[in-house]
């Protein structure tokens, strides 16, 4: 079996998955998901001219010439908090006192600002005003943020927080969106010891059992994704109940995400259900750790058959799940960024035909960013990789030295 480079089975498994259909949902649950329509508003924002400062309305022209030395008395004839509509209009030498976001009142044209202004003694409600105030002084136009009918966000907007409120702004309560792919996690071997309830304490380990790690893992970084975590549960290594399991996720998942069994061991049944369930491409990535990866698509949903020795499931996650399942929700930018880093020490290597992922704490220091390791590097020590927020790239040949540049692709 030839090994793949890893860009080429990237490309397969992007290419084999189609984005979910939109459906609508209310815009509190929005939150990261990508809208599938563009978004225009009905009205402006704001819908009103408000001023930006606390201080007076005034007619400009009342203040000619006023100085600190020279101002200008107006006499006060109303107060304007926000949220309450103008009474009255403020006439020749009047001024209003007003709050930030109150509506202009008519008549005035500009805001002076509280802090340019003197209570003037011994005169009941008149101010004076000691600087010259042009015409839309301190005043927000109505619109002047968003106009009726203009696109507020286009198709393919990635829904941040700020983006819910500008269409909470607009009054949009429903949006056109790409569902949150449900994403099912199971795990499979013989040897796994499964958590006991919350709260309860860990079950003893028999001979030859391990505790299920990659489990908890994936469903949290399926999470933190953006994505709906489904937990599967812990299949024993038999074709059947591994076929029954999957087949009960594909009513209600997107995408599944099975760890262990893609080897070439004698008990890798998730390589032989998958291809008892329909189409199986089982590759040897040029890649360490992460060579095994067995991927289907089964009635309409990607199943990501990952290794199961538990940095290798990482892995193979952030570099074919992931990416998949956010074209799945989406997403047009499906790649981890990556960035060229300095070397913190030497990086070393043999040939072998793969390109190694060291995991990295990478960050900038002074002039450039640095990728140190964050410890042991063979793929059953997980504790290692915890720390890690990078994976650094290291090409086929004898390692990186210390100084040189390294290419690190981002985690975070
Ligand atoms: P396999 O690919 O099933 O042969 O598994 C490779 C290695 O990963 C073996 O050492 C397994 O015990 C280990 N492994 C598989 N699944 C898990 C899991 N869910 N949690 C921790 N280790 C696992
Ligand atoms: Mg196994």
């Amino acid at each position: 079996m030839p090994l793949v480079p890893l860009e080429q089975v990237r490309d397969e498994i992007l290419r084999a998955v189609s984005v979910l259909e939109p459906i609508e949902v209310p815009l509190a649950d929005a939150h990261g998901l990508v809208l599938a329509e563009a978004v225009s508003t009905s009205e402006d924002v704001p819908p009103f001219a408000n001023t930006a400062m606390d201080g007076y309305a005034v007619r400009a022209c009342d203040t000619s010439g006023a100085s600190t030395d020279a101002p200008v008395s107006l006499k006060v004839v109303g107060e304007l908090p926000a949220g309450r509509a103008p009474d009255r209009v403020v006439g020749p030498g009047e001024a209003i006192r007003i709050m930030t976001g109150a509506p202009i009142p008519e008549g005035a044209d500009a805001i002076v600002m509280v802090e340019r202004t003197r209570i003037e003694e011994g005169v009941g409600s008149a101010v004076l005003v000691e600087v010259e105030a042009k015409p839309g002084d301190h005043v927000r136009p109505a619109g002047g943020d968003l106009t009726q009918g203009q696109q507020v966000f286009p198709a393919g907007a990635v829904l941040s927080g700020a983006h819910l409120g500008v269409l909470a702004s607009v009054g949009a309560s429903t949006v056109q969106v790409h569902p949150r792919p449900k994403v099912g996690v199971l795990s499979t071997g013989d040897e796994l010891v499964e958590a006991g309830p919350p709260g309860s304490s860990a079950p003893s380990l028999g001979p030859g059992q391990i505790r299920d790690s990659n489990r908890p893992m994936l469903l949290a970084i399926a999470r933190e994704s953006g994505f709906e975590p489904i937990d599967l549960g812990v299949a024993r290594d038999d074709e059947a109940s591994i076929v029954a399991t999957l087949e009960d996720a594909f009513a209600r998942c997107d995408a599944v995400l099975t760890s262990g069994g893609v080897s070439v061991g004698d008990y890798d049944y998730v390589k032989a259900a998958l291809e008892r369930l329909g189409r199986l491409e089982w590759r040897q990535v040029a890649i360490k750790p992460a060579k095994p990866l067995a991927f289907g698509v089964v009635s309409d949903t990607p199943v990501f058959g990952l290794p199961g020795n538990p940095v290798s499931s990482l892995v193979s996650f952030e570099l074919f799940a992931r990416p998949a399942i956010l074209k799945l929700a989406g997403h047009e930018h499906t790649l981890r960024p990556e960035v060229t880093a300095r070397a913190a020490h030497d990086f070393a290597r043999k040939p072998d035909g793969k390109v190694h992922l060291d995991r990295v704490h990478v960050q900038w220091e002074r002039d450039s960013y640095v990728a140190t390791s964050t410890g042991r590097q063979e793929s059953n020590v997980l504790s290692a990789t915890a720390s890690a927020n990078g994976f650094a790239l290291i090409p086929d040949g004898d390692g990186i030295r210390e100084g040189e540049s390294v290419q690190v692709m981002l985690l975070s």
